[in-house]
């Protein structure tokens, strides 16, 4: 695994199937980036699809533990909300946050993938624990200035890759239902 490419490379959350991606390949635990991942950095909101995806892969057995970096009361909120377990101001990409995340679930190595939308924080952080990661594009544009900077840097590494789910050359409507 070279450590700053992504194992998979997804447009959005619910790209990832449930059953195919998460379930047979044997990762039954998730440690699930927050910002842009699926909380929106412009409006904080998680879009309806999202939600509806998290609920879904609760329901197929799927083990969810946020990880953010974060440090901000919305981040606890959202956990609470969702009732999910959270490690936040976690200082991704270092260890000590992934581990205390796979601890609070009781996921192995073998058996948890991280999900992220940045390669730095999420993707480098993971493959440094042994872990896979499945990176996303971010939900929004908008994000914090560091952040920004960050992203040329990941236009670097990735190149021309296109992420799975997206359709070339339509823009995808993001909450069809609203
Ligand atoms: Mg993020």
């Amino acid at each position: 695994m070279s450590f700053l490419q992504p194992d998979r490379y997804f447009s959005r959350v619910t790209k990832i199937d449930i059953g195919r991606d998460l379930l047979a390949q044997g990762l039954a635990h998730v440690l699930l980036d927050v910002d842009n991942t699926i909380l929106t950095r412009d409006t904080h909101e998680v879009p309806r699809d999202v939600g509806l995806w998290l609920a879904s892969a609760r329901d197929a057995g799927i083990a969810f533990c946020l990880l953010s970096n974060n440090w901000h009361h919305g981040v606890y909120d959202l956990a609470g909300r969702y009732e999910l377990p959270i490690v936040a101001k976690a200082v991704k990409p270092l260890p000590h946050g992934f581990l205390m995340a796979m601890g609070k679930i009781g996921g192995k190595r073998d058996d948890t993938v991280v999900i992220g939308d940045q390669l730095v924080t999420d993707v480098f952080g993971a493959h440094m624990v042994g872990l896979p990661a499945y990176m996303l594009q971010p939900l929004v544009e908008q994000d914090l200035p560091h952040t920004l900077l960050l992203r040329n840097f990941e236009r670097i590494v990735m190149g021309e890759q296109r992420p799975e789910g997206a359709y070339v050359g339509v823009v995808e409507t993001r909450n069809e239902s609203e």
